[in-house]
Order: C-alpha cells, then structure tokens, then sequence
C-alpha cells in the first residue's frame, strides 16, 4: 500500500496538474469508501483547488470558499474545506481527459474547468475520500504523531525510547509518527541494524539517532525515486515508482544480505511479516524467525519473478496491510 513516498510522489505530481483548477461537478461509481457521497456533490462545485498536500498518508485538496460568482451554497456552508484522499491499497488518483473511456474501478470524477476530470481509481475500495470542513478536518487530523521527515532528534527519542512495545509496533503506529508502513519501517531498521522486535524502550539513545537519521534519508530516497512499486502503485501521471530496486530487506526472505550474505529471515511482528537479517540485527532473546521456505531454494526462487508464488506471496502482503491502512 502507498506509504509516505508514494504519497508524496502522488500529491506532488497533482500539484503539477490540477493547482488552481476550479471544481464544474462530481460523479460517482460505487461509493461505499466515500465518508457522505451527498456532501462531495452539494459542495465541490464551484471551488477551485488551492492546495495539494500530504499529512501522512492523506492527500488534502484544499478547496476555496465558494465565491459568489460561481454558486451560492445551499447550505450556507461556502467557508473553505478539504477534500480528504486516502488509497488505501489500491487507490489512484489522476486528471484524464473527460471525453476518454473510464478505466475499470473507476468510482469518482471530478470535472475540472480545463475539460479533464480528476479520477480516482480503486480495485479494492480499501481506500477513503471525504468532503470535511476545517473542524472535521480538524477532529480528523488529531491524534497523529509527527511527520518523520520532521521529527527532531529528542522528539523521536522521546516517542521511542520510552515505549514497552516493539519497534516495529511503534514505526507502524500513526500516532507516534505519521506516514510509515511496512516498506519503509523495514528498509530503516534494517539500515539502522536493529531487530524490528526490540522493545523501543531497549534502544540506546544512539540507536534511536541513528534509526531516525536512516528513516528520514531511505523517505527522502525514495521520493526522489516517486516511491516503491509493489503490486500496483502508480504516481499521478500512470508511472510506476522505482524504489523497489533499492529495497535491502522488505520482500526478500531467503535471498542474502548486502552486507553480510546471510538470508534474509521474515518473522511476525505487530502482526505484521517483517524482513530482517539475523545477523546484522540481533534479536532480543527468544525471538524466532519464521523458517525458511524450502531447503533446496526453490521455494526462494520462485518468489522472485512474478510467479504464482510471488502473487501468493503479494496478496499476503496485501491481506496483512488491510489491517493496517491507515
Ligand atoms: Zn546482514
């Protein structure tokens, strides 16, 4: 699922594209994933798109007020508002031409005043958008941790170091820092060489400096690279992401480490299939590894290529972010 940089990628490559626009009408497939399907109609149009940005793993269009000109509300509500976009898993969202054919799973259009639409696009519907006006957006927004591109020193230290639950629990969690899955939780402890099942309150302070250092450069990495592209991850323009050739530790049990060749181990930890490699990352005492598939490699192979056992291995992947995403 889209994390941090595959958001930012997205919700930099919408800034390029639809800043300024101004909102004509909406329409929609299925809305089951939509907040008040009502709302977005009665008040998206008429107001133009002021803003693109990230807070986590949301997209917020910031919308203007209604401006007389264009329409009165009906409601009286004509103060500016958001328009909330999360992926979920298989959520996109791109400007199209309104004259093309719909791809499939395509469940909102937002026509714009230059004659494209805002598409969002969701096989799975796992994904959420909603109209909120600035103190639901408010209410919504509270609760979240830090963004970790942010994140000073102490801060990080203070939210890590005092904490009774797994590392790996507390880089997950949105309330500690906002923005971080699975991928990326992997990627910076394998990095940092600390076992993604150490209590956060068992790390030095100079573990934690140095998780935080290696966190915010593999984010800022992989923005550059406009994310990781695991199963179908596409940035605004229909581009595929290229971090995925960078991973060192997500997705690549059994194959060896880039720096030790031992095998990459995955284990459960929060609930959640984490890569790790046992011997640059100790584990805490009695901690066990998931074993091996196969003892031949064969197993290890195939999950290689895009095989049946990698798909297998893509839905489990996915199955496990479902209870993850936000
Ligand atoms: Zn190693």
């Amino acid at each position: 699922m889209p994390e941090l940089p595959e958001v930012e990628t997205v919700a930099r490559g919408l800034r390029q594209a639809i800043l300024g626009r101004r909102i004509l009408s909406v329409r929609f497939g299925k809305t089951d994933f939509i907040d008040d399907p009502a709302a977005l109609e009665q008040h998206l149009p008429g107001r133009q798109i002021e803003a693109v940005e990230r807070y986590g793993k949301f997209i917020l269009l910031r919308l203007s007020a209604v401006s007389r000109e264009t329409r009165v509300a009906a409601n009286g509500d004509a103060a500016q508002a958001s328009l909330l976009v999360h992926l979920g898993m298989t959520g996109q969202i791109a400007p199209s031409p309104a004259g093309r054919a719909l791809e499939k799973h395509t469940h909102v259009c937002i026509l714009l005043d230059d004659g494209r639409e805002l598409r969002y696009t969701d096989a799975r519907r796992f994904g959420r958008i909603a109209y909120l006006t600035k103190a639901l957006l408010a209410e919504e927004l509270t609760g979240f941790g830090t963004d970790p591109l942010e994140v000073s020193e102490m801060e990080f230290a203070n939210r890590i170091c005092g904490r009774r639950a797994r590392i790996k629990a507390l880089l997950l969690d949105q309330s500690v820092l906002r923005g971080i899955g699975n991928i990326y939780a992997d990627e910076s402890l394998w990095k940092a060489k600390i076992h993604p099942a150490r209590l956060g309150a068992k790390l030095s302070r100079k573990q934690a400096e140095t998780l935080r250092r290696v966190l915010r450069h593999i984010l800022q990495k992989a923005i550059v690279l406009r994310g990781s592209s695991i199963s179908d991850f596409l940035d605004a323009k229909g581009e595929p992401g290229e971090y995925q050739r960078h991973h060192r530790a997500y997705g690549r049990e059994g194959k060896s480490c880039y720096r030790c060749k031992t095998r990459i181990r995955r284990a459960m930890v929060a609930g959640r299939s984490s890569y790790f490699c046992p011997t640059c990352q100790h584990s805490p005492r009695g901690f066990a590894a998931l074993p091996l598939l196969g003892k031949n490699g064969r197993k290890n192979k195939r999950t290689e290529g895009s095989t049946g056992s990698g798909k297998r291995r893509a839905q489990r992947n996915r199955r496990e972010e479902m209870g993850n995403h936000l």
